[in-house]
């Protein structure tokens, strides 16, 4: 797919001062450079190979973020790559991303992400099981959680407005119990829904398809 100039103007003036991190699955170096041309300076690989491929061919000035599933294995080929990691989801990731960024020597930006509508085919921590990721970390000095991320059913967009919202409420409940921690990211809302997202308080929208054509 290519960069659909007119669209990436549009969707960047739209989200501001909420952050666009563009889903660059969909596309190539050459386009990602086409982005930054844009003003788009955010960039999410969901794939680790992919990302890999993109972030060695791309010279530019822009950030990349990790937001796919992450598998413990790959951790120590990113590490040191991506300003934020959208998508931690288990104990075991936490345990791997600690013991690598120790050894990198590096303080390590993450999102937990939530499962906020409880789908068996969603990744992600339950919001019971909060408070329990939220003290295991603080045995885990080089990361810092920045905040909590989650995928919205697919379902009707204006559907999805009540999870937009009860991951708001978690956020900040969690930022009052846990002030040791910024807490002030939320990434949630991609192309048909991200307007939803941003009036229930995302700070981060990941959009792929509404910045590209075929
Ligand atoms: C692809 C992707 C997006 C963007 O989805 P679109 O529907 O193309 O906007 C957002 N988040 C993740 C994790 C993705 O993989």
């Amino acid at each position: 797919m290519y960069v659909n100039e007119q669209a990436v103007k549009e969707i960047l003036e739209k989200v501001k001062p909420a952050k666009l991190v563009a889903a660059t699955k969909y596309i190539d170096e050459k386009e990602i450079e086409k982005l930054e041309a844009c003003g788009c300076l955010y960039f999410g690989e969901n794939r680790v190979q992919a990302f890999l491929d993109k972030y060695e061919q791309y010279h530019g000035q822009g950030h990349w973020h990790f937001i796919g599933t992450l598998q413990k294995n790959k951790v120590k080929y990113i590490i040191d790559k991506v300003d934020l990691i959208h998508s931690v989801n288990s104990y075991h990731l936490i345990d791997e991303l600690e013991k690598q960024a120790k050894k990198h020597d590096l303080k390590v930006h993450i999102l937990l992400q939530v499962n906020i509508a409880r789908e068996e085919s969603k990744h992600g921590f339950d919001i019971e099981e909060m408070d329990e990721v939220m003290n295991y970390l603080m045995k885990c000095p080089s990361l810092i959680v920045d905040g909590l991320m989650m995928m919205a059913p697919n379902i009707e967009p204006e559907d999805t407005r009540i999870y937009f919202r009860q991951t708001r409420e978690l956020l900040e409940r969690l930022k009052e119990t846990y002030p040791q921690y910024p807490l002030h990211e939320l990434s949630m809302g991609m192309s048909q829904d991200y307007q939803i997202a941003l009036e229930e308080g995302a700070t981060i929208v990941r959009i792929g398809r509404a910045l590209f054509h075929e």
